[in-house]
């Protein structure tokens, strides 16, 4: 008697150990679960994924659930396509309804844990995709891994509330690897997140190639130093830094980020915040220069002048060559914290000014009477929408200074 009490302690830690339990309440919270602890499913190692193998999409989603599964719980799944009686079923059902008719109908879909197996349920492969993720978060992490998890049946019917669920990453004043970035895309597809707003441009640093001006990445994108006390200490670390995106790598970031289902909106700020294109280009700033890349923080009195032609053609060339390189259908101007000083002491911006009969800086805006000669910068790249910083709509004027567009709003 013993001996067989030990061996049924021995089986019920052994399998306390190895059937670990999934756990619905997760980030962000499903709109609706349902849930009978009393019953379960198991997934184990070698059991099925099944899905349409025809459709691209819907295979690599199969295949990052089964690359989560295992990293989550060492469970390896296995992608049988065509087995009706697979454990796991990614089923596409254009029949599917979403909870809401909204603009975030494409990403609704369904879970159902119980007698049939676990099944994921969508209209569209985007909805299979937040699927899999609320599947894989539902997982427990197990650092030694598990044979198998046990899984409580229960009904989730999702759908996201917001159509644009966005992160910015500011990689202007801290340049991040294209190793990074991935990462940080797979963090919030994890979270559900479907707009990457990508900082590429500051005062301390250009990171974004532009072909047909080599300099300005190259070395608009070094600074010589690093503040590393507060602001009024002003103590460096006289360690250059820099590092910029080829286009190459932009359109590489791009692809990794719409392979789960986000769009990934370019800043360029302007026209304040941009004395890093200033040192590369000093005729385009109100005295000349020479102007550094900003080795520390704040906002800079430096920015582009509005009275100068060639900033005109500057930003058609820098904007033309993001717009190729990223299909956003939002292109963001930033439009922030741009000190209207300098354009208050310059010949140039004063006699643009006076030219278009304005009252204060605040309302330069070469549109004035060129507006048809001096279009839109993004205009050549029809049905993209401009997207600024909050604040631009505090002084939008100042943005119509260098977009030549009357605009209400940006
Ligand atoms: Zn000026």
């Amino acid at each position: 008697m013993k001996r067989t009490g030990l061996f049924l302690l021995a089986c019920t830690l052994a399998f306390t150990v190895m059937a670990q339990r999934a756990d619905y309440n997760i980030i962000p919270l499903p709109r609706e679960v349902t849930t009978d602890t009393t019953q379960l499913q198991r997934i184990a190692s070698g059991m099925g994924i099944a899905y349409d193998s025809s459709n691209a999409e819907v295979s690599r989603t199969a295949q990052f659930l089964q690359q989560w599964v295992k990293e989550a719980t060492g469970i390896q799944l296995q992608l049988t396509p065509d087995d009706k009686k697979a454990q796991v079923k990614l089923l596409l059902n254009p029949k599917f309804k979403a909870p809401e008719a909204s603009q975030t109908a494409s990403e609704a879909y369904t879970i159902s844990v119980g007698k049939k197996g676990i099944e994921l349920t969508a209209a569209e492969p985007a909805g299979l995709f937040r699927a899999a993720q609320t599947l894989r978060k539902s997982m427990p992490v197990l650092k030694d891994g598990a044979e198998a998890v046990e899984l409580p049946y229960v009904q989730i019917a999702d759908q996201p509330r917001f159509s644009y669920r966005g992160v910015l990453l500011d990689c202007g004043r801290h340049f991040f690897s294209v190793e990074f970035v991935k990462q940080f895309l797979d963090a919030m597809a994890l979270h559900g997140c479907n707009q990457f707003h990508w900082h590429l441009s500051e005062d301390q640093g250009w990171r974004f190639e532009v072909k047909a001006l080599p300099d300005l990445a190259k070395k608009g994108s070094v600074r010589q130093k690093s503040i590393i006390a507060p602001a009024k200490v002003r103590l460096y670390d006289n360690i250059p830094y820099g590092g910029y995106y080829t286009q190459e790598e932009c359109r590489d970031v791009v692809r990794y980020a719409a392979e789960r289902y986000i769009n990934v909106v370019p800043e360029i700020d302007m026209p304040g915040h941009m004395q890093s294109a200033l040192h590369v280009f000093p005729n385009l700033g109100c005295t000349g220069g020479p102007y550094v890349v900003a080795p520390h923080w704040g906002v800079m009195r430096e920015v582009l002048c509005g009275g100068n032609p060639e900033t005109l053609t500057f930003l058609k060339t820098v904007f033309g060559e993001l717009c190729d390189v990223f299909p956003s259908p939002y292109i963001h101007i930033g439009g922030d914290e741009c000190p209207k000083e300098r354009w208050k002491n310059c010949p140039k911006c004063q006699a643009k000014i006076k030219e278009l009969g304005l009252t204060d800086e605040s309302k330069v805006a070469v549109e004035g009477g060129d507006r048809r000669r001096h279009r839109n910068v993004l205009a050549r790249n029809e049905g993209r929408r401009r997207s600024c910083q909050a604040e631009t709509s505090r002084h939008y004027e100042s943005q119509r200074l260098l977009l030549h567009r009357p605009s209400a709003a940006c």
